[in-house]
C-alpha cells in the first residue's frame, strides 16, 4: 500500500455506536489488526462482552474523538447521529483538524450534508459510507460500501474498506453514498414485503408452507440477500439481523427523499405503511417478521373480490422469538 493510504500499524481508529452493526465492525477491524477503540451511549450487554474480549471501550465521546485519526460510526437514526456529532459534548466539539470521518449510519441526505459541512469547517475529511449487507456479512467482511465524498479521502481509506467489505464504490461527491443506500433499501423493503405477500398467497392457495419456503429461494426471482431469510421464516426465528424498526425508519427516509425529488414510488409507499404498522407491534424483530404480519392480515368479506385489498389486521406477530 502506498504512503497515501492509512496503515493499520499507525492509524488510531475510534468507533461510535456499538449496536448490532458497530459491535461487529469493531471486532472485525480489531481482528484485522487495526488499532481501534469504541464508544457507546449505554453500557449494554454488548459493550460488556466487547470489554471482556479485551477490546477498549472509552467512557466519553471526547476522549475517543481526541485520540482517533479516523472516526467511524454506525448509529440508529438521524436523532442518534445529531446527538453524537452535533450535541454540546458531541464529536464536532472535540474533532481535531485532519481527522477522517467514515459515517456509516443510514440517515437522511440532509443530515449527511450538514455533517459534511461541519467536518469541512474543522478541516476534517468526511465520507458518507453507507453499508449494504447485514450482520452475517459484517462478521465475514463481505458487506458492500457506497461512499460519498472526495476521491483522495476515499483512496486513503481503501485498506479499511478491504478489512470490512467485499466491494466498495465511490458513488459521487458528499451524500452520494447515502443517496445510493436509499435506492437500495427501497428494493430491500419492497422485495421483503413482496415475499411476505407471496408466502401468504401460497398459503391461501393451499400450498404447503414449508415446501413453498424450501422451493422459493431456489427460484431466480429471489435475490441473494433474501435466501437466508427462508429457513428462518420456516423455523419462526425472527431474531434481529436488520430489525423491523430500522427497515421502517429507512422506508420513511425513502419516502421523504422521493417527495423532495418528486419521484413516484407507489409500491414503496404501500410497503412503508405495512412496515410502519408491523414495527409498531414488534419493532425489535427481524424485518422478515413482516411475513407473519402479512399472513395475519385478513381481507374483509365484502372486499373478497376487490383487487388490491390491503387487508385488516387479524392476528399478531409472534410474542416470543
Ligand atoms: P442498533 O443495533 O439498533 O444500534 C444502534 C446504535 O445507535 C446503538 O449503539 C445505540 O446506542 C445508538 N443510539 C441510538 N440512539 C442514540 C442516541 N440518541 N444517542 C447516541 N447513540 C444512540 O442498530 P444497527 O443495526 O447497529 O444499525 C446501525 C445503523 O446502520 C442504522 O442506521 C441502520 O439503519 C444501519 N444499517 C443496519 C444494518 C443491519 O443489518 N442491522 C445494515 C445496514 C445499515 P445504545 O446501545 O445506547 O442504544
Amino acid at each position: 500500500m502506498s504512503e497515501s493510504t492509512f496503515h493499520r500499524e499507525k492509524a488510531n481508529l475510534g468507533f461510535f455506536g456499538l449496536g448490532l452493526m458497530g459491535s461487529r465492525f469493531l471486532r472485525r477491524l480489531n481482528d484485522e489488526g487495526w488499532k481501534i477503540r469504541g464508544w457507546n451511549r449505554s453500557r449494554s450487554a454488548t459493550t460488556l462482552a466487547l470489554r471482556k474480549s479485551g477490546l477498549e471501550i472509552d467512557e466519553t465521546i471526547a476522549s475517543l474523538a481526541r485520540h482517533s485519526d479516523i472516526l467511524l460510526s454506525a448509529l440508529a437514526d438521524d436523532n442518534a447521529v445529531r446527538a453524537v456529532y452535533l450535541g454540546d459534548d458531541g464529536i464536532f466539539a472535540y474533532l481535531q483538524p485532519g481527522t477522517t470521518i467514515l459515517e456509516m449510519s443510514t440517515i437522511s441526505p440532509e443530515l449527511s450534508a450538514l455533517l459534511h459541512q461541519e467536518a469541512t469547517k474543522r478541516d476534517a475529511n468526511m465520507i458518507d459510507l453507507a453499508v449494504s449487507g447485514s450482520t452475517p456479512a459484517v462478521e465475514v467482511g463481505a458487506v458492500t460500501l457506497f461512499a460519498g465524498g472526495e476521491q483522495e479521502t476515499f483512496n486513503r481509506c481503501v485498506p479499511i474498506f478491504q478489512s470490512i467489505a467485499r466491494q466498495w464504490y465511490l458513488m459521487g461527491p458528499a451524500t452520494a453514498g447515502i443517496r445510493m443506500k436509499l435506492v437500495v433499501n427501497l428494493l430491500l423493503g419492497v422485495n421483503m414485503e413482496a415475499i411476505a405477500e407471496a408466502v401468504s398467497l401460497g398459503e391461501h392457495l393451499s400450498l404447503d408452507r414449508d415446501v413453498l419456503l424450501d422451493v422459493l429461494p431456489k427460484t431466480a426471482v429471489i435475490a441473494p440477500a433474501f435466501s437466508g431469510k427462508f429457513p428462518k421464516i420456516k423455523k419462526g426465528d425472527y431474531s434481529p439481523q436488520f430489525p423491523l424498526h430500522l427497515m421502517s425508519k429507512d422506508m420513511n427516509l425513502v419516502q421523504d427523499a422521493a417527495i423532495r425529488s418528486r419521484a413516484a414510488i407507489p409500491a414503496a409507499s404501500a410497503a412503508r405503511h405495512i412496515f410502519e404498522d408491523a414495527a409498531t407491534e414488534r419493532g425489535e424483530l427481524d424485518l422478515s417478521a413482516i411475513t407473519p404480519y402479512v399472513l395475519g392480515l385478513a381481507v374483509p368479506e365484502a372486499d373478497d373480490h376487490q383487487e388490491g385489498a390491503l387487508g385488516q389486521k387479524q392476528n399478531k406477530l409472534p410474542t416470543a422469538i
